[in-house]
């Protein structure tokens, strides 16, 4: 793609920071881990601080030239992707701990910083920040709340957003603003909710549509003295939703820091992977893991409580599955799914949705469904326990360079399977950008927003189909 005059004079208006032009360098930047298609930026700056995405952003809105935001690149839903070409600002190298205040129980980190790093930063000081997702090693906090990809991580800690304290963003006319306490004269970064409406909730979720963040204030938790999982098998999905709708009437998931459910064909694979001779008839035909933390007593006296209420909806303690998988899974804090293993099949389509725990059945017949009409990909479903509902992700794996067209439309029918059982979509990025236009007085109010902080519509055009 040859440079055009604007580009060219952006390129050596940000000459300091070194941008990259060169197409092979800016292949790295054509898109994430989403099956939403690639993007082609014409330029690419690595910031290290937040002066330095003030003078690039005022620089590329005085340019009238698009820009994206990347941090790890490992969303499913493409809102790191270039849709409308221009300049990718990556804050990958945005790493830092400003702020480590235990008094106030924040800590306060650059955009860029992986939760890997940060958890072990914190682990010296026996803090944590409750939501770590599967994606540690490469995902940035930016970048997760930015897309609320945790959306529902826990049931103790819920969603990303929830973790949230304050924020700064840099608007596109160069302006840092800092919510929650921190938007207060002389004061940091303590309270969520200060004077007027809550302006963190403005970008969480808002996938760089409406500014770039630049500093993310997350509460923080003492670790736990003790971290145990254990995995209740049940006869089948409706058994294990009516079990979960009692559970979370209960409030017995206080001390959850994750929890997650796993279909029949999931558990057979990990359990006979680990152990080839185990006796098949004892599969359960649907499980779920907890992973609970607390004091060691606190913790017995839950697992207890929850395998009790299990056998009143004909569950059991499944300790097989627990050693095959989920124990190693959730126990190294950081394990990561690896993206070769993940998508062995070169990729994979993620589809996130949210459903109340009486449709979990529904949830598994609808894959059920989705896996007779398009036999040719392999389908998956996990969910995720919150405090309340249960979080979906209906993955199906695919190959890129043979199966594309036909996934776009096996992904269109599982939007609309999906609906059908009853699940919400998850909206981010491109992904779910029609369903989000489709949203009425919600989208409109959106639209009125984005057109006050970003009035050329510069910000991630594309997104959330703004
Ligand atoms: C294999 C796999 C497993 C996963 N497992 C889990 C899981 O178990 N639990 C879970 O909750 N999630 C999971 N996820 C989702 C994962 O956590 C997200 O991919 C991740 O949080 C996104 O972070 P990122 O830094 O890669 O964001 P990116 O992909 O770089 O960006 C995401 C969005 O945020 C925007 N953005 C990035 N940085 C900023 C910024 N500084 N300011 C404004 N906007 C910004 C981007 O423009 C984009 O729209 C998984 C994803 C994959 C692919």
């Amino acid at each position: 793609m040859t440079a055009t005059p604007a580009i060219t004079s952006l390129v050596s208006a940000l000459g300091a920071l070194e941008p990259f032009a060169d197409p092979i360098d800016l292949l790295n930047y054509r898109r994430d881990c989403s099956m939403v298609a690639a993007g082609q930026a014409q330029l690419a700056v690595q910031a290290a601080s937040a002066e330095d995405i003030v003078s690039i952003v005022q620089a590329a809105a005085a340019h009238d030239t698009p820009m994206y935001v990347r941090g790890g690149g490992t969303m499913y839903a493409g809102g790191a992707n270039p849709h409308a070409g221009g300049l990718v600002i990556d804050v990958s190298r945005m790493t830092r701990v400003l702020e480590l205040d235990l008094a106030r129980g924040v800590v306060v980190v650059e955009p860029g910083i992986r939760f890997s790093d940060l958890t072990a930063q914190l682990a010296a000081h026996g803090q944590t920040v409750g939501i770590v997702p599967s994606t540690g090693p490469a995902a940035t906090v930016g970048g997760a709340l930015s897309s609320h990809a945790l959306g529902t991580g826990s049931a103790r800690h819920q969603s990303m957003g929830d973790c949230v304290a304050g924020l700064e963003v840099v608007l596109v006319d160069g302006t840092r603003l800092r919510t929650g306490s921190a938007a207060c004269r002389d004061a940091g970064f303590f309270q969520r909710y200060c004077m007027g409406p809550d302006l963190t909730g403005l970008f969480i979720g808002a996938d760089a549509t409406l500014g770039v963040v630049t500093a993310v204030a997350l509460w923080l938790y003492p670790l736990p003295a003790a971290r145990s999982t254990f995995c209740l098998g049940f006869p089948e999905p409706a058994a294990a939703g009516r079990f979960l709708v009692d559970v979370q009437a209960r409030e017995l998931t206080r001390q959850v820091w994750y929890a997650a459910g796993y279909e029949a064909g999931t558990v057979r694979a990990r359990v006979l992977a680990a152990q080839p001779e185990f006796d098949v008839s004892r599969l359960p035909g649907y499980c779920i893991g907890f992973d609970i933390g607390g004091e060691r007593d606190d913790i017995a006296r839950d697992e207890a409580r929850l395998a009790a209420l299990a056998s009143e909806h004909g569950g059991a303690a499944f300790a097989a599955f627990d050693t095959a998988y989920f124990n190693k899974l959730r126990l190294t804090e950081n394990y990561w799914y690896s993206f070769a293993g993940y998508f062995s099949r070169s990729r994979c389509a993620i589809l996130m949705t949210s459903l109340p725990c009486d449709r979990l059945a529904d949830l598994c017949a609808a894959v059920d469904a989705l896996r007779a009409r398009w036999p040719a990909f392999v389908w998956g479903a996990a969910t995720v326990v919150c405090r309340r509902g249960l979080h979906g992700g209906v993955m199906a794996f695919y190959d890129e360079r043979s199966e594309w067209p036909a996934i776009e439309q096996a992904i269109e029918d599982a939007t609309q399977v999906l609906r059908g059982a009853g699940c919400v979509p998850y909206k981010s990025g491109k992904l779910w950008a029609q369903e989000v236009k489709a949203s009425g007085a919600y989208h409109q109010v959106l639209r009125r927003l984005k057109r006050e902080l970003d009035p050329k519509g510069l910000l991630s055009p594309g997104n959330l189909g703004l």
